[in-house]
């Protein structure tokens, strides 16, 4: 029964590494880096002059794409693909269930008389008919009306895996409902453009796009294949169900930053090598502070493009840790007692003309710029906290947020001591009436400094979910293995509302005779009263604040099933529709498809305890304790009466320990599975997610507080599952 473990481990001892620590790198990254992308440079080599210059014009403005246009490209790209070597091709998109999909077709096509030949065409390149009923659609597409279709994103340029050219793609019902995370995102970035340009204008005329950057930081753990088939929940949950701390876990903090192991340094080698090939521009990597927990980081991009260039390498991870017999997670909390993995969104805004927006300038005008996107995005996320709340919702990411280690459930900003002493003197500085000529002089002087004072706002917190970090906003309480879509679309969408408001609200003033910059200080420092409530500089980590926030009236909501209710509320709905990111009943059923998200996953969770405590667990633990009887009958015959006495004691306790402890789990399980049968009769989707967590999830605390006792009692060999100190130690 533990010989799967022992295997294990015994394949990792007869490891053969030859690590080559001297070899020379003979490879500039420059001379592979996007090796393997369809980028302007391979554009220009495999399209005409004309056909690129209107496909450049189509990406620029999101145009509507002419057909023989559409001919022209794929023409171009099919040539380009098999120059290197290509046989097939795919619509990659990325559906509701997480990852990423994707169907293969050859571009061979026979043409009779053992003849055939490639064929890929605009129509091929363009749009797809996936049978794809099987992924979730919330009840949107009948099953028997199977149909949805995939339709190119020519902003996200086309890329070569393996042998298969891959076309980013949406994913759409055929009655036109989105199905996917890139179809609202597109439209969310739209209509933030749509908002933002006119606000940009205020400060410089020759603006005429904006765009969200996003820069993502992957968290991860790398574990031993072998140890890895040996645990059945890892396997089928991502996590582990149970499992006894590690006797060393993290404490001694000799994991964070330091030198990095070298099995996980070659996996990291490769990992970037693909990544780059890819063109995503890895830029660092390091140790995190749980063993075996690293992470890495590209430059920031436009956010559509980063959005698909984490959930590429997600995938990318996991094929490169295979061939290194190693597996990736990226679940939120692998194990219990240690650090979770997070996936930190760095976000900001830029401009055509090369400004982020979110950076303070050295002017006063280029300050109230800075001021003015800086305090429209905390009254953004003061507005929407329990919506932002929601767009990060996730079983996994249940288990991180609130604990000590990630930011809580808690919504709050923290923006540093100097921007609060900003924004506090706007408050007091600004007048309603018309201000005299030296308090104006005064206000900009004061503005004017911000710069100088950001340089030594060195008083980073790492506790606060959403942080200002210099020239942007970085949502820290994304879990590790989500799609970066799901925020940023929340993101900026309600950027989108806020400055749509501000730009009527900053007109409304103007109209009633106040000059610009005063109109838009007097909404700035309207907007700084009315969310400042939401800024937190302490401990977000703290019991404190957890009293404090609810004082202040900020939503603590800690469970999935709970926080997706914000995408129900009134105010949600009204935004998605008049943003036309999302109509109510494409809404409605994307919440559906979550909340089935979150009830399956702790279902599956459930069972897989349930199994492995009468599978795995019991039978170690039965075991053990024929063992220690045998031991006992034996000591009986070999001892008096009066001295067996003495020596039955140990064997005893543990016998009665080993007994109490089963009978335990046994009622916990049977319990467990009434409790479910209970969940599983509840007809609305919203209503049995709730039952999962707040009925079914408690019991696997309860069971596995039972079962970690036991490994800590049950004789080591007999110990079917790879213990912590295996998974997490084995370099
Ligand atoms: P850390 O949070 O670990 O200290 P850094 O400050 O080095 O990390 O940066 C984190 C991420 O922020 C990087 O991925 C970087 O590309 C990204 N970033 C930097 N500037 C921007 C920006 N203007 N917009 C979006 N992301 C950005
Ligand atoms: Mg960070």
């Amino acid at each position: 029964m533990a010989q799967l473990r022992f295997h294990a481990l015994q394949s990792i001892l007869n490891r053969q590494m030859n690590y080559d620590f001297s070899k020379e790198k003979t490879e500039k990254i420059s001379d592979y880096y996007a090796a393997n992308v369809f980028h302007e440079r391979e554009m220009e080599q495999f399209l005409s002059k004309d056909v690129y210059r209107r496909i450049q014009e189509c990406i620029a403005k999101g145009a509507r794409l002419e057909r023989d246009l559409a001919d022209e490209v794929a023409s171009g790209m099919k040539a380009w693909a098999m120059s290197k070597g290509v046989t097939h091709y795919t619509h990659w998109f990325q559906p509701l269930t997480g990852r990423t999909a994707e169907k293969h077709d050859a571009f061979f096509t026979p043409s009779g008389g053992g003849r055939s030949f490639e064929e890929f065409g605009g129509a091929q390149l363009v749009q797809q008919e996936p049978d794809a009923s099987s992924f979730p659609n919330g009840g949107l597409r009948n099953t028997f009306e199977a149909r949805g279709y995939t339709a190119w994103d020519p902003s996200s340029p086309a890329f070569i895996m393996g042998d298969t050219l891959c076309i980013p793609t949406v994913f759409v019902a055929y009655t036109g409902e989105a199905l996917d995370y890139k179809a609202p995102l597109l439209k969310a970035l739209a209509a933030l453009n749509e908002a933002a340009v006119p606000v940009a204008q205020m400060f410089d005329r020759n603006v005429t796009r904006v765009t969200a950057t996003l820069g993502w930081e992957q968290e991860y753990f790398l574990v031993d294949d072998a140890l890895f088939r040996a645990r059945p929940d890892l396997t089928l949950t991502g996590r582990t169900l149970f499992g006894h701390s590690s006797s060393k876990g993290q404490q001694l903090d000799d994991h964070y930053f330091g030198s990095i192991p070298e099995r996980a340094s070659a996996f990291m080698r490769d990992l970037e090598k693909e990544a780059h090939k890819l063109g995503i521009p890895i830029k660092t990597r390091h140790n995190e502070v749980a063993p075996n927990q690293f992470e890495c980081a590209p430059i920031f991009e436009e956010a559509n493009l980063a959005v698909d260039h984490n959930q590429l390498l997600m995938d990318v991870m996991e094929k490169v840790a295979h061939k290194h017999g190693l597996r990736v997670l990226l679940h939120e909390k692998p194990f219990a007692g240690i650090n979770g993995s997070g996936k930190h969104n760095n976000w900001s805004l830029s401009t055509d003309t090369g400004v982020n927006l979110l950076s303070p300038g050295n002017t006063p005008k280029t300050n109230i710029r800075f001021l003015t996107f800086f305090v429209n995005t905390i009254k953004a996320v003061h507005d929407y906290a329990d919506l932002l709340r929601a767009s990060i919702a996730s079983a996994g990411n249940d288990h991180r947020l609130g604990a000590n280690e990630a930011p809580p459930a808690i919504i709050s900003i923290f923006i540093g001591s100097q921007l609060t002493r900003v924004l506090q003197d706007l408050e007091k500085r600004v007048k309603d009436a018309d201000m005299s000529p030296d308090e104006k002089t005064d206000l900009k002087l004061h503005i004017g400094k911000i710069p100088e004072i950001l340089l030594d706002n060195t008083d980073r917190n790492r506790t606060s979910p959403f942080a200002f970090t210099g020239n942007k906003f970085e949502l820290r309480a994304v879990g590790s293995q989500a799609n970066c879509s799901s925020p940023m679309v929340v993101m900026n969408s309600i950027m989108a509302m806020q400055l749509r408001k501000f730009a009527n609200d900053v007109e409304a003033l103007k109209k009633k005779g106040k000059k610009k910059d005063e109109a838009i200080l007097n909404v700035l420092r309207k907007y700084i009263q009315q969310s400042k409530n939401i800024l937190f500089e302490g401990n977000g980590y703290g019991e404190e604040w957890v009293k404090e926030a609810a004082k202040r009236g900020l939503s603590n909501i800690r469970t999935t099933p709970h926080a997706l209710d914000a995408y129900a509320d009134k105010s949600v709905v009204e935004l998605y529709k008049s943003l036309d990111v999302l109509s109510p009943e494409e809404l409605e059923a994307r919440t559906e498809i979550y909340q089935e998200d979150y009830m399956m996953r702790i279902q599956i969770e459930s069972r897989v305890a349930g199994d492995m405590a009468l599978n795995h667990i019991i039978p170690a633990a039965l075991n053990y304790q024929g063992r220690v009887a045998a031991t006992l009958k034996s000591l009986k015959e070999v001892y008096s009466a009066a001295e067996f006495k003495s020596l039955a004691a140990p064997h005893d306790a543990i016998i009665k320990e080993l007994s109490q402890r089963i009978t335990k789990i046994q009622q916990l399980v049977k319990d467990m599975i009434e409790e479910r049968k209970k969940a599983n009769a509840i007809g609305s989707v919203r209503d049995c997610a709730l039952a999962y967590c707040d009925h079914v999830m408690p019991y696997l605390e309860q069971i596995r507080y039972e079962v970690d006792k036991l490994e800590l009692l049950v004789e080591d060999d007999l110990w079917p599952l790879p213990k912590y100190r295996e998974l997490l130690f084995t370099k």
